[in-house]
């Protein structure tokens, strides 16, 4: 059996990283014969300098013939100043749209290796292992009514519409509670049920969905209440699941929990299990060309890809034990360099992780 992986680099960073990405997939590729097959596309500002579109026929066609799509990043100041409707990031939403990618996927994990760079006390963060499953394509950030109106009395009114059907409700409840289900079986749903009618949905259906799932242990919290835990006891939490904007504010703040935004993969999925994967930083146009960025975010949402959309849990596995283990030989990127480490090149620190792969891991 064959699986069409579509590699779309996009722009900064984005080929230094994926190249590291499917040089270790390639390693395990031919190691398990896992039936990987590669295909490059284009997205971002580098096809709309080679195509006039962030978003060209090309890539659409690729990308709805893949199983999965490995992403680097898209952006940078080149493109900056182009009309929005060809940004580079339009690239990026159209692909989620087109693909009805619903299912966002945010791991937060803290290495114990790097215990040191998070902000808050290494006790409350070392082990942390968290996900966040949020609602993508739906909720108030694409709620109709919406827009800035003048009332009667002249003054000026911004408005906009917090929406969930019952469909959409349930697709991200089957996703997170099958996502639980491969993990520690604890799900916790976010919500504002005491104030919006919306989530009271939300939690009603959460309830129904969870009959399906015996072995998965359902909880709900508010969200307020999420946001102070998260930053209080992080650990107590294995899934968690909420709606588009709760689950783009803790998120964030989830990943901030391990203090280094290199380090963290992404994945978005649709309700066959299709998927994007990529990395949750950007471009990084800063350091990009310079051989220096950090490629084990990408990394690790290639071992996503294989736990998610492949069901090739053992090879995920290898994947994050390998970035241990490349951890624990003391290589550092210079974005988690600190003294006594050994400070190494994107294209090196792809090589640790093949390394410790070919050694056994
Ligand atoms: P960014 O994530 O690209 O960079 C923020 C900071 O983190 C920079 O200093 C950068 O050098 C550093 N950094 C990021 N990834 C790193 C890595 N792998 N290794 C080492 N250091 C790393 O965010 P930004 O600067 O706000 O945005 C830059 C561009 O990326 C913008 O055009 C933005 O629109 C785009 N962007 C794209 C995505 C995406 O493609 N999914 C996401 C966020 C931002």
């Amino acid at each position: 059996m064959t699986h069409k992986i579509a590699v779309l680099a996009g722009d900064g960073i984005g080929p230094e990283i994926v190249n590291e990405a499917v040089k270790v997939l390639d390693y395990l590729n031919a190691d398990m014969g896992l039936g990987l097959e590669f295909e490059n596309g284009l997205i971002g500002g580098a096809a709309y300098d080679e195509t006039g579109s962030p978003f060209p026929e090309a890539t659409i066609t690729l990308t709805k013939a893949a199983d999965a799509i490995l992403l680097g990043a898209v952006g940078g100041y080149k493109w900056e100043s182009l009309d929005i409707a060809v940004r580079p990031e339009k690239g990026l939403l159209g692909l989620r749209s087109e693909l009805e990618l619903f299912s966002n996927l945010r791991p937060a994990i803290l290495y114990p290796q790097l215990a040191d760079a998070s902000t808050l006390k290494p006790e409350v963060v070392a082990g942390l292992d968290l996900m966040i499953v949020r609602e993508l394509t739906g909720g108030i950030y694409f709620g109709q009514p919406r827009g800035i109106r003048v009332l009667d009395n002249g003054e000026k009114q911004g408005y906009n519409t917090l929406v969930y059907t019952e469909t959409e409700i349930k697709r991200i409840a089957h996703s997170a509670f099958k996502i639980a289900q491969k993990r520690d079986k604890r799900l916790c749903s976010v919500d504002k049920a005491n104030v919006l009618e919306c989530t009271e949905l939300w939690r009603e259906i959460m309830d129904e969905v969870a009959k399906d799932y015996p072995d998965v242990e359902l909880s709900h919290m508010y969200v307020d209440n999420a946001s102070m835990q998260l930053v209080r006891a992080p650990k107590q939490f294995d899934v968690m699941v909420t709606t588009n904007m709760f689950g783009d504010i803790l998120s964030d703040t989830a990943s901030m929990l391990t203090g280094s935004i290199g380090m963290l993969p992404s994945a978005s999925l649709d309700c066959n299990g299709k998927g994007m994967y990529e990395p949750i930083h950007g471009s990084a146009p800063d350091i990009a060309g310079k051989g220096i960025a950090n490629p084990l975010a990408t990394i690790l949402s290639a071992a996503m890809m294989l736990r998610y959309t492949f069901n090739q849990s053992v090879a995920a596995d290898r994947i994050e034990a390998a970035v241990n283990s490349a951890l624990d030989s003391n290589v550092r990127t210079a974005d988690i360099y600190s003294d006594g480490m050994q400070k190494v090149s994107t294209s090196e620190m792809g090589d640790a992780v093949v390394n410790a792969l070919k050694a056994g891991v």
